[in-house]
């Protein structure tokens, strides 16, 4: 019988009617007794790690969790995380660059219902991420929600209250649950020890422009962090501003060392910087574009690449090497 480890981190999943409202206050063995069933499966031992709304979730919590499946990785086939809905998709991404090419599976899961309500996908989704997480080929990070397995790299919440409150962008998804079978669409064919990293380095900002976008906003996040992420109009573009002030900030930016990456606030089939006039001219200047990725993957590889170094030519290679499918296309067509 496979042994797989469940570690909490709160989120709805967890959570209980308090006077303001809902607030996480179940451990993982509480959760687990929700689920009878899941020992014919597997063996599970539990771990709570935290009990946070994930909207509390922050770069030195990715750390933990990816140091937890660290430490006891040669013990256990396969771990489940419970997570909060809100910022599962960064956490997933996040551990998808710190936990790499892990033949066994790192499955992320959650539910938009708490597990004592009586209408919850919560009992669903914890049954879901442990029959995938027992499943000979499943490998890496994903996130197991509402019947389907989504890469890590590749999640985004685009609903904010239905059980589908996930979607797997810009790449299919990896596999479907159906009446506790795994349908795999994609096998990722990870057949080693999984590689950790340790280290993130969380000065990113960004920036999404709106009509009419203060340049100021702009030249106060490159004052502030190491790396800014402009999220852009369509497949992206910086506006004029008053006397190409945007342009100005861009290059006053670039000669402090800092990275700048544009990526688009639409959520499919990515940014092309050369298509239109207002995006060409970025592409001259040393700015990297996130194309087909995620911001949520665009803010945690950046993370995780500037842990090790700010080179900014080093940066920019290790950004367009894939990582878990990452990245499409890293040349603009
Ligand atoms: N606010 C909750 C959280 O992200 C929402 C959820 O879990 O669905 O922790």
């Amino acid at each position: 019988m496979k042994k797989i480890l469940l570690i909490g981190t709160g989120g709805t999943i967890a959570s209980e009617m308090t006077d303001d409202g809902l607030a996480p206050k179940l451990d993982s063995t509480q959760l687990l007794r929700y689920i009878p069933r899941v020992s014919e499966l597997c063996a599970v031992d539990c771990i709570q790690l935290m009990s946070v709304d994930s909207t509390n979730m922050s770069p030195s919590g990715w750390l933990s969790i990816a140091r937890c499946v660290e430490t006891h990785y040669d013990a256990y086939d396969g771990f489940v995380i419970s997570h909060g809905t809100d910022t599962m998709a960064y956490t997933a991404a996040a551990l998808s660059y710190l936990i790499r090419n892990s033949q066994k599976p790192v499955v992320l899961t959650g539910a938009q219902k708490p597990i004592s309500m009586d209408v919850t996908d919560s009992k669903q989704n914890l049954s879901d991420a442990f029959t995938y997480a027992c499943d000979e080929r499943a490998s890496g990070v994903s996130i197991v929600f509402n019947g389907s397995v989504i890469l890590g790299t590749r999640a985004k919440k685009v609903r904010s209250k239905s059980f589908s409150a996930f979607a797997s962008i810009n790449f299919p998804e990896l596999a479907v649950l159906q009446d506790g079978r795994v349908l795999h669409y994609i096998d990722l064919g990870y057949r080693e020890r999984a590689a950790f990293s340790h280290a993130l380095n969380d000065s990113v900002g960004l920036v999404k422009l709106i009509p009419g976008t203060d340049a100021g906003m702009l030249n106060y996040a490159l004052d502030r962090f190491d790396a800014v992420i402009i999220e852009s109009f369509g497949v992206g573009g910086l506006p004029e501003g008053n006397d190409g002030c945007f342009r100005a900030a861009i290059e006053r930016g670039i000669k402090a060392g800092k990275l700048i990456m544009i990526t688009t606030q639409v959520q499919n089939e990515g940014s092309n910087l050369t298509v239109y006039q207002v995006g060409h001219a970025l592409k001259q200047q040393n700015i990297i574009e996130a194309f087909d990725m995620t911001t949520e993957a665009a803010v945690a590889k950046l993370m995780w690449i500037m842990g090790e170094t700010r080179d900014p030519d080093r940066v920019r290679e290790r950004f367009y090497t894939p990582v878990s499918h990452d990245i499409l296309y890293t040349e603009s067509e």
